[in-house]
């Protein structure tokens, strides 16, 4: 974030554009300032990479509201990039939001009820870290 802070100060983004670091928030760097050592995007704080997941886990255990609520919640203060899809992340993993999402759609349909008891088992036992990774991949033989 200090970086960014730099960027921010000198108006020097272009010349770092090839910067992990900073290339993420060149979309965005007009709506982009510096105060009492944090950065915003307008009213928004853009959260520090270290706080990004606390966050977000924090933020969507406070309901358990699924993917929808739980952005527009997240949204009004804070803001990283990428942060739909560590929401949507977050969210798929969670069994609550889960629930809590079925049974409001099962009042409306059976249909998704059978399909949650598929899909359920899979994901619960899912392990960690496998989102990119090749053990997600179907295995046939
Ligand atoms: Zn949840």
């Amino acid at each position: 974030m200090q970086k960014i802070a730099k960027r921010i100060a000198k108006a020097d983004w272009e010349k770092h554009r090839r910067d992990p670091d900073v290339e993420p928030l060149i979309h965005v760097k007009d709506e982009l300032s510096v105060a009492e050592g944090l950065i915003f995007r307008e009213q928004r704080i853009v959260l520090p990479e270290a706080l990004q997941r606390k966050v977000v886990k924090v933020g969507h255990k406070l309901g358990h509201l699924g993917t929808t609520k739980t952005k527009q919640m997240l949204r009004e203060k804070n803001w990283f990039p990428l942060m739909n899809s560590m929401i949507d992340t977050a969210i798929d993993q969670c069994y609550e939001c889960r629930v809590t999402t079925k049974l409001r759609s099962s009042k409306r349909t059976n249909q998704s009820d059978k399909y949650s008891k598929q899909t359920m088992g899979y994901s619960i036992n899912r392990p960690r870290g496998t989102v990119s990774g090749r053990s997600l991949q179907p295995c046939y033989d």
